[in-house]
């Protein structure tokens, strides 16, 4: 990789304030290209209309500024673009990867307890695949009716299809990918034509994103990401998962805990110094 190069991001999704882990990430992204000069942008990924706040989104950027982030660019903000995952999805559809699901979290429980088969993935149990095997006329009929439906990834076909994959990991090194351990993810949710794993796949390669860096939470979700980049034709990133910041106890730092918000240490008095350093990084704009 050319490091003069570089395009990386932080994007956040405005579910609650930002706090010393999220500062850690930021930092972090934007510490990949400070000393080679690349570019860093900003994504707010505000797609869970339910739980992302227009306020939260206003007081992160407020506190990404104060920090001393500086990012280049507008900010995109994926809520003012769902059409454009029409495309990816539509291209998914075309090459019969793509299912409705019509099944309820209570339905979905419901057949995994009938079939006492529960295979596990980094989300939780699997989904058994209920609407895959659907009747195609029962499935025109729920659809003719209305019913609401998310779009499901059909995993064994997209893998079949996409043939052997890797990616790399700068910090652990080349990666087969293996995103059957998601089972069929949902890539449109009922609420919303889209999903986090479909967003970020698109809008990273629209922003011309060469090297995403974020939480070691989200490693696994590479793995379907890489399917999704080779299946969409998309530029494929380096990436870089760092170790999540944790509290003096060792648990990780999370929206609930208010007390370690940047608000709030902006409003005992810490400096943007001061909580860099707390958040682990060595001022480097001194
Ligand atoms: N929006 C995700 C989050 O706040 C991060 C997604 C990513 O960096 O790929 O956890």
């Amino acid at each position: 990789m050319n490091q003069a190069s570089v395009i990386t991001r932080f994007a956040p999704s405005p579910t609650g304030y930002l706090h010393l882990g999220h500062a850690f990430s930021a930092l972090f992204a934007q510490h990949q290209v400070w000393t080679a000069g690349g570019r860093f942008l900003l994504r707010l990924e505000d797609i869970d209309t339910v739980r992302c706040r227009p306020e939260f989104a206003a007081a992160i950027l407020d506190d990404l500024a104060w920090l001393g982030l500086h990012w280049d660019g507008p900010v995109r903000t994926q809520s003012e673009h769902l059409d454009d995952y029409r495309s990816a999805l539509d291209h998914l559809q075309g090459r019969g990867l793509l299912y409705p699901c019509f099944c309820t979290r209570k339905e979905i429980a419901a057949e995994i307890a009938r079939s006492g088969h529960a295979p596990h993935g980094p989300d939780g149990v699997l989904y058994p695949g209920t609407c895959r095997g659907l009747d195609p006329g029962e499935r025109q009929h729920r659809l003719d009716s209305g019913q609401p439906y998310a779009l499901r990834l059909d995993m064994r076909e997209a893998v079949a299809q996409a043939g052997p994959l890797m990616w790399r990991d700068l910090d652990a090194g080349v990666q087969i990918a293996r995103p059957e351990i998601f089972g069929d993810v949902v890539l449109a949710r009922k609420d919303t034509p889209t999903s986090y794993h479909l967003a970020v796949v698109w809008d990273d390669a629209l922003q011309g994103i060469t090297l995403v860096t974020r939480g070691n939470d989200l490693f696994e979700a590479s793995h379907v990401h890489r399917l999704l980049q080779a299946l969409l034709a998309l530029p494929v990133p380096d990436y870089r998962h760092h170790a999540l910041l944790t509290d003096a106890e060792g648990r990780r730092y999370a929206k609930r805990d208010k007390a370690l918000t940047i608000a709030s240490l902006r409003q005992s008095g810490h400096t943007p110094i001061q909580v860099q350093a707390l958040a682990g990084f060595i001022p480097l704009a001194t």
